[in-house]
């Protein structure tokens, strides 16, 4: 898979606002513009003071407050303390900070409670992040932490690599537009529309071209033309059948295939080759089918090619609340609700009619992964579930 990233070359990149850049792969290194914190920094409301100073029972003179965003250029006097909140800066002389919730006060007279370390209640300067330290890298994906600590260093415009745009082409005699109505033997291009929404999810740029006739030549101009795009996904024609011919057709326009079948269900017949120096993922049609491979195959190589790592898959292990069995020899990967129960997350697979069940799967939130060798599994024994990443 890693060949994906490589063989493409330099990658394009734009700038783009910190406000719109969420999911988004950086393309530069951002430096902090100062030290983090910039100021040694009271992480409470309370009495800045010598921490020698504020044995149990002691009491020392209050001259004043520091607020948050003051300036504070005078040392703190021995003998003496400052009202200080959060966020403001400690002064020369002070060494801790002492809760409010530990002292009473009277006048100016403050009496402290119970003795402080030195240094408490204080992140010293330079102790997040010292001044020019890169604190974000090219192939980091940015999310909400990420975003604000660009922001906190005032890196308001952001080199990102821009979203692979990836061409998404379904095949079939049958298969008409989801606008159009079908005839009674006809189906609508419903895995359009999920290989979109999976293609944004995974960090991609959709571009659906359509649905291609089960006929070479049909085959042959589309895929052509997904070929322009980063990637190409195409969705059926790669089974047994007599008119499953997106293999043979895209063999002929050069294709080198990595696999042409995998030990999974649903999805065995799935494909992934190098075609024209573009990726190709050739996933079967049956609907979660498509959705299982795109998981499993097509996100990662979407990852690789926005310049980022590829995420591991997002598998939690759960306590299975029904006893299973199935077919061994493949993978299975079962539609299923994990539900976060008590301490530990538990999983029931759905009762479902196969991989066209589109419906079943709209009830699920996840699958249950069923291992190749396992034929029957108990009631609370722990499996693993491949979360569905648009609803968990
Ligand atoms: P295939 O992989 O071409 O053999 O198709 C397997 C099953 O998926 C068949 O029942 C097809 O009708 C169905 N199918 C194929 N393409 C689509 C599509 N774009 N949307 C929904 N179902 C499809
Ligand atoms: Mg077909």
């Amino acid at each position: 898979m890693e060949e994906i990233g490589r063989k493409k070359g330099p990658r394009a990149t734009a700038v783009v606002s910190v406000w719109d850049a969420l999911g988004l792969v950086l393309a530069q290194e951002v430096r902090t513009d100062r030290e983090y914190p910039p100021f040694d920094r009271s992480t409470r409301d309370g009495y800045a003071l010598r921490s020698k100073e504020a044995v149990p029972g002691a009491q020392l003179k209050c001259i004043g407050e520091i607020k948050a965003g003051d300036t504070v250029k005078e040392a703190l006097a021995a003998g003496t303390c400052l009202q200080i909140m959060t966020g403001a800066a400690v002064p020369a002389g002070a060494d801790a900070v002492v809760m409010i919730e530990h002292t009473t006060r009277e006048g100016d007279l403050v009496r402290f409670e119970r003795a402080v370390e030195p240094g408490q209640n204080i992140v010293p300067r330079g102790s997040e992040a010292t001044a020019a330290q890169s604190i974000l890298t090219p192939g980091m994906r940015l999310g909400y932490a990420e975003l604000a600590l660009a922001a906190q260093v005032g890196a308001v415009r952001l080199e990102c690599a821009q979203r692979p745009r990836v061409a998404i082409l379904s095949t079939g005699d049958e298969v008409v537009l989801i606008d159009e109505s079908p005839g009674e033997f006809q189906i609508r291009n419903s895995n359009s529309v999920s290989l979109a929404a999976q293609v944004r999810i995974a960090g991609g740029q959709p571009v659906v071209l359509g649905n291609a006739a089960d006929r070479i030549e049909d085959l042959g101009e589309k895929i052509e033309r997904g070929l322009k795009e980063d990637a190409l996904v195409l969705s059926g024609g790669v089974s047994m059948g007599k008119y499953d011919l997106v293999e043979s057709v895209l063999k002929a326009m050069g294709a080198e295939f990595f696999f042409d079948a995998v030990a999974i269900q649903p999805g065995k017949p799935a494909v992934f080759g190098m075609c024209q120096g573009k990726p190709v993922f050739g996933l079967p049609g049956n609907p979660v089918s498509t959705m299982v491979t795109f998981e499993l195959f097509v996100a990662p190589a979407i990852d690789l090619l926005s310049g980022a790592e590829a995420r591991a898959l997002p598998l939690v292990e759960a306590r299975l609340a029904e006893a299973l069995r199935e077919k061994p020899g493949l993978t299975h990967f079962l539609p299923a609700r994990v539900e976060w129960r008590e301490q530990a997350p538990e999983v029931k697979a759905l009762r479902w009619q196969g991989s066209g069940d589109i419906a079943a799967l709209s009830r699920a939130n996840c699958f249950l992964v069923v291992p190749a060798d396992r034929e029957k599994i108990d009631i609370g024994e722990s499996v693993s579930v491949l979360l569905r990443k648009d609803l968990v």
